[in-house]
Parts: structure tokens; C-alpha cells; sequence
């Protein structure tokens, strides 16, 4: 499984760093976002959606659950923070997001559902650095699908990468 480890050191670096993803992503795909409240999950996506040229505001869909912004693709931007139960998945109509493929579909704290995900997706991990604006933030790849940009991916990334691991 490769993984990549990088560093930003400010909001606008996080949405560089999502607006980066954007060249690499296709219709289909699945970006798990993991990470504490402020970590910069929603930043992250704001910058994605700026990358597939979307001009909506992007905000936390924390009450509505689910957010649809159309770009060159589509953006499917889920919170599942408040999920309780795997009802609620099939309620905002997860699977039926999963299934378009002319869409980007982001889960903020995804992680919490992973069992219930499709095996190839994108995991990004931010965690808080040293200073307030610092952020320690991991790539997961997980699947043949994201195996296969692994090289495509770390070249988008590269200027907020600390290392890399194969
Ligand atoms: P989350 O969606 O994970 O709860 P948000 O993206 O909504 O987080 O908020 C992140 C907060 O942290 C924002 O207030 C942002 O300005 C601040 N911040 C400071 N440094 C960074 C950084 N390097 N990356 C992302 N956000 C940062
Ligand atoms: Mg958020």
C-alpha cells in the first residue's frame, strides 16, 4: 500500500494541496477525509472544488448531510460526522453518490464508515502540526485503481511532500 506524507503550513497551502488532487481525480472516484474538527478537512475540498472548477461557496455539509456543486465533474461532499447508523448512509443515498461516475464524491470523517466504503478510494489524514497553522496530512491509496496514479498522484503532491514510502 503506498502512502505519502506531506506538510502545509497554512489554509490557502491545504487548498493548494486540494486543488493539486483535482489534477489526478476521474469520475468515479472516492476521497475519504479523516481528521479532527478544524484539521482542514472542508479547506481541503474547497480547494478540490476550485481545481474542477467549481465556483459555489464549498462548506461543511454537517446539517444537510450531503452538498452537490457541478464543475468539469461533479463534487458529492458528504460530512458523516452525525452519521448514528448505517440507515442514515442509504438515507443520503451514499451508493447511489458511489455509482456516479461522472463525480468526485469527498466524505469528511469517512473513516468512521470505511467498512461500509468500496475498496478503492483515497485516504487523507490531517492532523494537527506544531504551530496553530501547521498540518501533518497523509495519502492512503487503497485499491489497484489509485495504485495505478500512484506516480501521477505524487508528482501533483510534491511540493508538500515529506516523504515517501512504497
Ligand atoms: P474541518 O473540515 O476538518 O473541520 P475546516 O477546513 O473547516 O476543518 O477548518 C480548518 C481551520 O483551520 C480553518 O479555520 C483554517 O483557517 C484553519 N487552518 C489553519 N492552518 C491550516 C492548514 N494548514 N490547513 C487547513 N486549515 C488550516
Ligand atoms: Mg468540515
Amino acid at each position: 500500500m503506498s502512502t505519502f506524507a506531506l506538510h502545509t503550513s497554512s489554509v490557502d497551502a491545504t487548498r493548494a494541496l486540494g486543488e493539486a488532487l483535482a489534477t489526478v481525480v476521474r469520475g468515479g472516484d472516492l476521497i475519504v477525509l479523516a481528521g479532527d474538527l478544524g484539521a482542514g478537512k472542508t479547506a481541503l475540498t474547497q480547494g478540490l472544488g476550485r481545481g474542477l472548477g467549481i465556483d459555489d461557496a464549498i462548506t461543511s455539509p454537517t446539517y444537510t448531510l450531503a452538498h452537490q456543486h457541478q464543475g468539469e465533474l461533479r463534487l458529492h461532499h458528504l460530512d458523516v460526522y452525525r452519521f448514528e447508523a448505517s440507515a442514515e448512509i442509504l438515507d443520503v443515498g451514499l451508493f447511489e453518490l458511489l455509482d456516479d461516475s461522472e463525480a468526485v464524491t469527498v466524505i469528511e470523517w469517512g473513516d468512521a464508515i470505511m467498512s461500509s466504503l468500496p475498496a478503492q478510494l483515497l485516504e487523507v489524514q490531517l492532523e494537527l502540526g506544531d504551530g496553530d497553522d501547521d498540518r501533518i496530512i497523509s495519502l492512503r491509496l487503497v485499491g489497484e485503481e489509485w495504485a495505478a496514479r500512484r506516480r501521477a498522484l505524487g508528482e501533483a503532491v510534491a511540493p508538500w511532500t515529506l516523504e515517501a514510502e512504497a
